[in-house]
């Protein structure tokens, strides 16, 4: 039987060393709440298994003037339990709070979200709604730091930042692929501009039960109001297509547009034709096309909602 290493290292450079040693052999576990499922079902065992929860420095919420980051070893737990998230992040914390149990909770990460690839992660919506930037880690000898999109870093590591749209890119073309990292790549943290006065941010997920329920159906909503005119609009989902998407149809027809209620039934109307074109010939395809419109007027409301909440629990 082939011997399983295993590590615990304490810095990110110790990571980024131990995933150029094995080549793609290795795999990193943070809470291990897909992985070792997924180890389990398929029997498939990396020559190592790198255990990163001891990295502290990857487990932060960082909110300044213009931006918010977000530690890839942040618990979903922590986002639920941070006063700072509550007040200007509503959308995020109720997504948080929508996964599982309060076990998986207690160890599942956003990192570990985002990197695991499935379309029903709760959090990737609202990272894609916010635009967020993944930083990610490699080793300096795997890569060429010169590259546009890499930074060189003080240490024996490179940055290369990602847009979270591009982490979910190309699956179509490559179906066993889960995300665009590769292998010897840590994500770090993610980042994304505050949002603004003038902006809502809101979030549904549908589940065929309140709890421990996975994704059915999920939306993200951010936009912008000027004298009631959309003038900036992102949306997106999850469990709808085969990895979290932008809704980009949907945003073209809302940008520059008045929201009122039959804009709305609109979108509504839009977007259940949307669902049943990329659904065609499943068996969902019934179900969904009607529920999203549901989904997506509830996220919809969700983000006027949060405001008021956000602005009656913190000091503007
Ligand atoms: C009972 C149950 C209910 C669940 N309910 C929900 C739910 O409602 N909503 C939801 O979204 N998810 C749900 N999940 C899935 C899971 O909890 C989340 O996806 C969780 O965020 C995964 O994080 P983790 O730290 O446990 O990742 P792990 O299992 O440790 O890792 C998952 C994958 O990501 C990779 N990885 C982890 N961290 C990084 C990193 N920093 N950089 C690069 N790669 C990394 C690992 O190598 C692995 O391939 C559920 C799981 C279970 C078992």
């Amino acid at each position: 039987m082939k011997e399983l290493k295993r590590y615990r290292p304490k810095k990110t450079e110790q990571v980024c060393e131990l995933m150029k040693k094995y080549e793609g052999e290795c795999k990193l576990i943070a809470g291990g709440t897909d992985l070792i499922i997924q180890m389990k079902k398929s029997g498939d065992k990396p020559k190592a298994l790198v255990d990163i929860t001891e990295i502290e420095e990857m487990r932060f919420v960082k909110i300044e003037e213009d931006s918010a980051e977000i530690g890839a070893l942040t618990t979903f737990t922590d986002i639920v339990e941070n006063e700072e998230l509550k007040c200007k992040y509503a959308a995020l914390v109720q997504a948080a709070k929508n996964v599982g149990s309060p076990q998986i909770r207690n160890r599942g990460t956003i990192g570990g979200n985002i990197a695991n690839g499935a379309t029903a992660a709760d959090i990737a919506p609202i990272l894609l709604a916010l635009n967020a930037t993944a930083f990610i880690q490699v080793n300096r000898e795997s890569c060429s730091c010169l590259e546009a999109n890499m930074q060189a870093s003080q240490n024996t590591t490179c940055v290369r930042e990602m847009e979270i749209e591009d982490i979910y890119a190309n699956k179509e073309a490559d179906n066993k692929r889960k995300n665009m990292l590769d292998s010897n790549e840590m994500i770090y943290s993610f980042k994304f501009k505050n949002i603004e006065a003038n902006e809502f941010l809101g979030f549904y997920k549908l589940g065929s039960r309140k709890a421990l329920a996975i994704s059915k159906g999920n939306l993200a909503v951010l936009f912008r109001v000027v004298n009631n005119i959309c003038t900036e609009i992102r949306v997106a989902s999850g469990s709808l297509g085969k990895t979290p998407l932008r809704e980009r149809e949907l945003e073209r027809f809302l940008k520059g547009k008045e929201l009122r209620e039959e804009v709305l039934l609109e979108a509504e109307e839009l977007y259940s034709k949307v669902i049943a074109n990329r659904l065609k010939g499943r068996s969902s395809v019934e179900y969904k096309k009607e529920a999203v419109k549901g989904v997506f007027r509830n996220a919809f409301e969700n983000a006027f909602e949060n405001r008021d909440t956000e602005q009656q629990l913190c000091d503007y």
